[in-house]
């Protein structure tokens, strides 16, 4: 009667408790989706272990076959456990030393893999639990969909759970592709994970042979197999292609969440297409000692104010790469070079300490380090072009220029700054980085710069970076933040989208010239072994990064030749997509400045014409080029320039904070003095150039001879 009883209640439990098929495949994974909606892959969960979920249907011919035959041969005609192998597995582990039999049956093992909290139950028990769970497996599920869901869950080796994963991370192929020999190892990890080569090669040939009745003779073959899997560079990968693997490691790193489904962001055709322009690029550029490249674009959209999407994140050319593939590339801190410089100015005119016009000194200048230690930066050409405007200094990328700038900011200010475009890896202080900071020496990640440029076509704002929806939720990369004026993006902008701008330095026709709009910036840093290129218009911000992982020197690849290239190519294809279009200005009116003084151009200037703030006071005509000065020598500061702001840091070395200044045509009209606020500044070299020392407050520099005052100039020190 108790029997009969518990019969009852064995049904009842099989029939009020389903088992789906659907919860079998979904809890152990969230589904990445492109923007497509085509899927690129899947991340784990609760544990390390991955399922890619393949449809029994893509099982290549004969897989399903050997698996029945190696571990449960009568699997198409039980109910989910075999009595007679129960019974005798019961009586070995009674009467023998405890040791298990075969008596599981695929059913039993997918009730195991389900249950990982059985374990800990006494064997008799958990035996128990697994047959009733089976059957209740075998009640719910047909044949073909449990077949399909041991084969793919069994955990097979090192956290590979799943053919279809084991056959992409070991042999770089779908499972659909999967051949009769490595089926097989598969088959043979499945029992012994960790066999030794001699082990293997035995149990290897056995069961080849039992499933093919031939013999086995292809020993290369065999070792062949064996170190795909067990020299196989460890991690996870779950991609359905290489073009998403850095993506799918880099979203379950920043969204441990669980969730069932991620719809990204990102554009698989938009990956594959520029996967292959990288490397075709890097077959070119191989001749020149460069291996790898990375790259990110963020796309803007007219409705979305302050948020960017990230549409493509290619870490490296090869995600399978037995070297370099698992490093993502575009996530990695490399010496930034000149890609700094546009952040730095940006604010820099934010805070009124220079304007686009100004005058800066691009002259041998020596920055003391304090305790005796000095700096002495040098431009890439190594080369001195004297004063010129921060617009071309900005365009033909001048280093010295920078330098006097963020001397101006002040080492401690502008780190904040950095940090709040994004860059929270400079954690160290003001000393540790030096003035090289303004150099691009504090390193960045590919994807920080791409997105602290989105600042620029965001008008202004650092914007956030959307990268898709978590079961419906929107899910962001970081904080939108105002970082400056919508006017200074405009005059930043328009500095580097001017090809002519930038002739002195990169010639005439180069990958940085396009026929429709386009915005740019370079970077090399020191000994040529990163070259950067970012580049936006009004739809796109494109960030490419080319170089060796290992940190070898390229042979002489500047930002220009190298990511340049690759950009250039990639904005050709964007266009495509999106036409870059002529967005007309707002904030900023474009005016003529003299090349030579900065200021207002007269008729007679060497002119440059600039978008400029509409909100800012324009600066007086220049008096350099006016007709009737023409006949006498002129004599005027070139630098600081009228109304410039200098920052006092008291936590900085005195040494470093003087004023630079440099007169025009000194010496050459007898009897001139220069006087600092009323007083006679004494000892200047017949050069024209001094320094003096920083004061809080305002203060008038002036050029007299007798009473008659030849220029003057006002600053102030905050
Ligand atoms: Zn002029």
């Amino acid at each position: 009667m108790p029997f009969v009883y518990l019969l009852f209640v064995l049904a009842l439990t099989l029939v009020v408790f389903p088992v789906r098929r659907a919860d079998i495949k979904n809890i152990h994974s969230t589904i990445v989706t492109s923007e497509e909606r085509s899927l690129i892959g899947r991340m784990p969960t609760n544990s390390d272990q991955v399922a890619i979920w393949i449809d029994i249907k893509e099982f290549p011919d004969p897989l399903p076959r050997l698996i029945i035959e190696a571990e449960d041969r009568n699997f198409y005609y039980h109910i989910g456990f075999d009595p007679l192998a129960v019974y005798s597995s019961l009586v070995s582990h009674l009467f023998s030393d405890g040791r298990r039999g075969g008596a599981s049956t695929i059913t039993m093992q997918l009730s195991r893999i389900l249950h990982p909290e059985w374990k800990k139950y006494p064997v008799l028990i958990r035996k128990g639990l697994e047959i009733s769970n089976a059957i209740q497996i075998e009640f719910w599920l047909n044949k073909e969909e449990i077949l399909e869901s041991y084969i793919n869950l069994v955990p097979i080796h090192s956290n590979a759970k799943g053919f279809p994963l084991a056959s992409l991370r070991y042999f770089k192929k779908n499972i659909r592709f999967l051949s009769m020999e490595e089926s097989v190892a598969f088959i043979i990890l499945m029992r012994n994970p960790n066999p030794s080569y001699e082990t293997f090669s035995k149990r290897y040939i056995k069961l080849y042979e039992s499933f093919t009745k031939q013999t086995f003779y292809d020993h290369s073959l065999l070792r062949e197999i064996y170190d795909a899997i067990f020299k196989a560079k460890g991690e996870n990968i779950y991609a359905l292609s290489e073009e998403e693997g850095h993506y799918l490691q880099w979203i379950k790193h920043q969204y441990p969440n669980q969730t069932e489904t991620f719809e990204s962001s990102l554009s698989k055709e938009m990956q594959s297409h520029l996967l292959s322009i990288l490397n075709s690029e890097l077959q070119t550029l191989k001749r020149w000692n460069v291996s790898n490249a990375s790259l990110i674009v963020l796309s803007l959209s007219p409705e979305e104010k302050n948020i960017v999407q990230l549409k493509a994140m290619i870490g490296s050319k090869n995600f399978w790469d037995e070297n370099e593939g698992m490093v993502n590339g575009s996530l990695s801190y490399r010496d930034a070079g000149s890609t700094i410089k546009p952040l730095l100015y940006a604010s820099a005119i934010e805070r009124n300490l220079v304007q686009i016009h100004t005058i800066v000194p691009d002259e041998k200048m020596t920055f003391s380090l304090g305790g005796g230690a000095s700096y002495v930066p040098r431009n890439s050409d190594l080369k001195y072009w004297g004063e010129l405007s921060l617009a071309e200094s900005l365009s033909n990328s001048r280093n010295i220029p920078a330098v006097s700038v963020v001397n101006q900011y002040g080492m401690e200010n502008f780190l904040n700054t950095l940090r709040e475009f994004g860059f929270t890896h400079l954690r160290q202080s003001p000393d540790f980085y030096g003035p090289g900071i303004a150099l691009g020496t504090g390193g960045a990640s590919l994807f920080q710069l791409t997105r602290a440029y989105a600042s620029f076509p965001m008008r202004g704002v650092l914007p956030k970076v959307f990268l898709g929806k978590a079961d419906g939720q929107p899910i962001y990369f970081g904080e939108t933040k105002r970082m400056f004026g919508e006017d200074t993006a405009e005059e930043i902008e328009s500095v580097l989208s001017n090809a002519k701008l930038r002739t002195r330095a990169f010639g005439r026709r180069s990958y940085l010239d396009f026929p429709f709009p386009v915005a740019l910036k370079t970077g090399t840093s020191k000994d040529y072994r990163n070259s950067w290129t970012i580049a936006w218009n009004e739809s796109f911000v494109v960030g490419v990064w080319v170089g060796n992982f290992s940190g070898d020197k390229t042979m002489q690849v500047s930002g220009s030749f190298g990511a340049g290239r690759i950009v250039q190519n990639v904005f050709r294809y964007l266009v495509q997509i999106k036409p870059s279009q002529n967005i007309p200005s707002k904030f900023t009116d474009l005016i003529n400045f003299c090349k030579e003084s900065g200021a207002l151009a007269s008729e007679d200037c060497p002119k440059m014409s600039l978008l400029y703030s509409k909100r800012k006071k324009k600066p007086d005509i220049c008096k350099l080029h006016r007709k009737e000065n023409f006949k006498i020598t002129h004599m005027n500061f070139i630098y600081p320039q009228d109304g410039q702001t200098f920052l006092y840091h008291p936590n900085d070395a005195m040494m470093t904070q003087m004023i630079p200044v440099k007169i025009r045509n000194w010496s050459k009209i007898p009897d001139t003095d220069v006087y600092w606020n009323e007083k006679v500044v004494k000892q200047i070299p017949s050069s024209g150039e001094f320094r003096i020392p920083i004061e809080r407050g305002d203060h008038q520099l002036s050029i007299r001879t007798g009473e008659k005052i030849l220029d003057r100039v006002v600053i102030t020190v905050k």
